[in-house]
């Protein structure tokens, strides 16, 4: 039995299409749903935990792939540096859960990490490299 924990972004048209489902009952494996959102640029993230035999995990993976579907291993943490930060906004729009928010008054990024889970979609957006993984 392995477990891996993935966060798949996929394109409008493939929003539903039921992909759990089908990693459930084609690829016999448990999935558990950690996070699901649509970006305000209408891309779907969801946000699994799962388990299976090896080989199941490994077709399910290639199923994924098959149908157009990105697959991003879950990071453990991430690190906002406001010094590189130059509040482009770039990232408001891609975090699925709403970390990075725009305070009207100063129109200055804020970081809300309790809300972060972890996806890293901003870290490979971020032009000036302001946020980070932590290992
Ligand atoms: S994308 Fe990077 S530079 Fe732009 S606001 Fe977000 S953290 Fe700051
Ligand atoms: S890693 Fe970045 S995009 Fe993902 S939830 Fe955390 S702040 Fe948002």
């Amino acid at each position: 039995m392995g477990k891996k924990r993935i966060v798949l972004t996929f394109p409008h048209d493939l929003l539903d299409k039921p992909i759990t489902y089908s990693l459930i009952k084609e690829y016999d494996l448990i999935v558990n749903i950690l996070k699901a959102n649509i970006t305000p640029n209408e891309l779907g993230v969801l946000v699994l935990e799962i388990e299976g035999q090896k080989q199941n995990l490994e077709n399910g993976l290639a199923y994924l792939k098959k149908v157009g579907i990105e697959i991003e291993p879950l990071i453990q943490d991430i690190k906002w540096d406001e010094q590189k930060c130059t509040h482009c906004t770039k990232c408001v729009t891609v975090c699925p859960t709403g970390v990075f928010v725009v305070n009207r008054d100063t129109m200055q990024i804020e970081f809300n990490k309790n809300k972060c889970i972890a996806c890293g979609l901003c870290v490979t957006l971020c032009p000036y490299r302001a946020v980070e993984i932590v290992i």
